[in-house]
């Protein structure tokens, strides 16, 4: 059990590898790499990035000011973005699958990028092995983000069969944390430079980086 739960549910970028303001200056560029050569927008690449940036700032999403302004297909710029996307260039953690291997519950991953992208990075990280059946996309369910709505978060414990009164879910984005805690579950944010988001009631715990988490856990099945 994780805190008193049989079930936990990972996302996985910037989860399950560290965060690094590098690579997060990586995507964007890769997300305007996508807007202008894949999919055409008459932009120049440098203000393409610059709006991307913009667009997480406010929207946390990169493409929201080019689906509003620009007339770009969630769809068409989700593709396109993580077929590019530089998996190789991430980070991973020493050793993580042999501490997930230990945790007392049942463990699935849930994540934003498409399945193209997922295997990808899970066979990057070492833990696509672990996490070969256990892993879904936003596009299993037919939709291209999980901060919009607690449905989507509902579909998923139905998908795998779990009340989500009896799962954990681990993000380090707490706008996807806030719909997990409307669909029942108890909720662990995952920060880096501090706690930013201590003050939201519905985040139940906050840890500085997922190995600190897998510690913790670890510590009490020792116990
Ligand atoms: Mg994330």
């Amino acid at each position: 059990m994780v805190f008193g739960k049989n079930v936990v549910i990972y996302d996985l970028d910037e989860t399950l590898y560290g965060k690094s303001e590098k690579f997060a200056d990586i995507l964007d560029e890769t997300m305007a790499e996508a807007l202008v050569y894949d999919l055409g927008l008459k932009m120049d690449l440098q203000k393409a990035k610059d709006l991307v940036t913009k667009s997480y700032k406010i929207y946390r999403d990169g493409g929201e000011i080019f689906y509003q302004q620009y007339g770009i297909e969630p769809r068409d710029l989700f593709i396109a973005y993580h077929k590019r996307k530089p998996v190789e260039k991430i980070i991973p953690y020493d050793n993580l699958i042999d501490k997930i291997k230990k945790v007392p519950a049942e463990q699935y991953v849930f994540t934003a990028s498409d399945r193209y992208a997922s295997e990808k990075i899970l066979k990057h990280l070492g833990l696509y092995e672990f996490f070969k059946d256990r892993y879904f996309s936003v596009e299993d369910f037919g939709v291209f983000k999980k901060n919009e709505d607690a449905k989507v978060y509902k579909d998923f414990c139905r998908k795998i069969g779990v009340n989500p009164q009896d799962a954990v879910f681990v993000d380090d984005s707490y706008s996807n944390l806030e719909f997990a805690k409307e669909a029942g579950m108890t909720t662990v944010r995952i920060y880096y430079k501090n706690n930013s988001a201590k003050d939201k009631k519905y985040i139940d715990y906050a840890f500085k980086g997922i190995e600190s988490f897998l510690d913790k856990i670890l510590e009490y099945k020792a116990a």
